[in-house]
């Protein structure tokens, strides 16, 4: 159940969005103040609704059960994690190094060699896997920034 579940996330909790692509989570950031068109997007793609918007629990596609909403409690970003990933029973090393951290693209993978001269040398040297988004062409690999994220997020399971 959790691995084709994807979201849509208010602009009030904007924090969550790095977090679900961290885990692998097609994640699409709602940055508009039309609810309405927010609740068509989440329909039609069948995404959950992450927001602080009261209102949003309120309509009525909602109550009905017709679409997914989670109304989220906490103004800091490790609890409004906690909240998402106990609620739905996420699982945090459920996808990583899947999408695009920027984009919500997924991953495409690359040789050294086809990165060489586009990541710095000591990168080169260290890493042997490598991932491109097809749409930035940012090219992402496991390094130090990545192992913090990810024990981060370990963190988040064992609490
Ligand atoms: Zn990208």
């Amino acid at each position: 159940m959790a691995d084709s579940l994807k979201f849509i996330v208010d602009q009030n909790v904007g924090r969550l969005v790095k977090w679900l692509r961290i885990m692998g989570y097609d994640t699409i950031f709602f940055n508009g103040s039309n609810d309405s068109r927010m609740i068509a997007t989440a329909l039609a793609e069948g995404r959950v609704i992450l927001t602080r918007d009261t209102q949003i629990m309120r309509r009525r596609v909602v109550t009905k059960g017709l679409l997914k909403a989670i109304l989220i409690q906490s103004d800091d970003p490790e609890q409004q994690m906690l909240q998402v990933i106990e609620m739905l029973n996420l699982d945090c090393n459920f996808r990583p190094f899947a999408l695009c951290l920027e984009c919500n693209e997924y991953l495409v993978e690359r040789s050294k060699e086809q990165v060489k001269n586009r990541v710095p040398p000591y990168v080169f040297k260290t890493q042997s896997q490598y991932m491109q988004c097809p749409s930035c062409c940012r090219i992402y690999w496991r390094g130090t920034h990545w192992q913090a994220m990810t024990k981060r997020l370990e963190h988040f399971m064992e609490c």
